[in-house]
């Protein structure tokens, strides 16, 4: 299960489920780069690391910000070399019923959970293509799947994700390049705090486990699409909801 000598790059690491994927990953050996949007985040991921004693560094990245991403890329391979992981983690919410949505409520949740994947993806892939190998593995959403009312915006995003993943797992798949998703259900994650305690006592009736997952169950899924037993998966997504919804 080792990824000794790895790096992987995970963006939205300084907190809630890319925090975990960063962990998991460096756990596996990997050297790991996670991003934040400020050096308070950035410090949050290093320290983390130190605490640990585990291998990697964190660069500061907006992933709406064309800019913001080509620094940060430079960054990380200069500091720890190319990427042969690359979590697609980062992701926002801005919630309203479709009628009430103001455009640039759309455009924010579509730039920074979709168009995202362009930005941080494709520069990292030319060195994948060279190495023959290479794990992207991109976080969808439940509700990229089913639908979810007040959420348009982001449920449109999130099903982009698993679209761009299929398209991209079918054309570097002869490079040993494999490209998945893991869909998590309601994870505990400051993402979810902000729903009110009626909400979350709804939504938690709403899964046959009848709890909130843990970041950690998502990055379970993770290490495991970027391990060597899942060598030969490819194009797949994998819901991690407790049953919440199944396909
Ligand atoms: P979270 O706790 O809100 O953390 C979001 C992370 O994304 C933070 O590290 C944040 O960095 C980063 N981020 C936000 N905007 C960014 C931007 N413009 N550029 C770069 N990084 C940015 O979220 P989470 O719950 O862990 O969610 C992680 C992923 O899982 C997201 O894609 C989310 O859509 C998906 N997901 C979550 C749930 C859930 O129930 N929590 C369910 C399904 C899917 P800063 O700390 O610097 O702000």
């Amino acid at each position: 299960m080792s990824l000794t000598g790895k790096t992987a790059l995970i963006t939205g690491a300084s907190r809630g489920i890319g925090h975990a994927i960063l962990l998991g990953l460096a756990e596996m050996g990997a050297t790991v780069v996670g991003t934040a949007t400020s050096d308070k985040g950035t410090k949050l991921i290093t320290d983390a690391l130190a605490a640990k004693g585990y291998t990697g560094g964190a660069v500061v990245m907006d992933v709406r910000d064309d800019n913001s991403v080509a620094a940060a890329l430079a960054a990380v391979e200069e500091g720890y070399g190319a990427p042969a992981i690359v979590v697609n983690n980062a992701g926002v919410t801005a919630d309203n019923l479709f009628l009430r949505m103001k455009m640039e409520e759309w455009q924010s949740v579509l730039d920074a959970n979709l168009t995202a994947l362009y930005r941080v993806t494709k520069p990292c892939l030319r060195a994948m293509l060279k190495a023959h190998w290479g794990r992207i593995i991109n976080i969808s959403s439940v509700v990229g799947v089913s639908g979810n009312p007040g959420q348009a915006n982001y449920c449109a995003s999130k099903a982009g994700v698993i679209g761009f993943s299929k398209s991209l797992a079918q054309e570097v798949a002869s490079r040993n390049i494999t490209v998945n998703v893991v869909a998590p259900g309601f994870i505990g994650t400051d993402m979810t705090n902000v729903l009110s305690e009626e909400q979350q006592i709804q939504l938690k009736k709403s899964i046959p486990m009848q709890r909130i997952g843990t970041p950690e169950e998502i990055a379970a899924a993770v290490c495991f699409l970027a391990s060597p037993g899942a060598s030969y998966i490819t194009g797949e997504t994998i819901q991690v909801n407790g049953g919440m919804y199944m396909q």
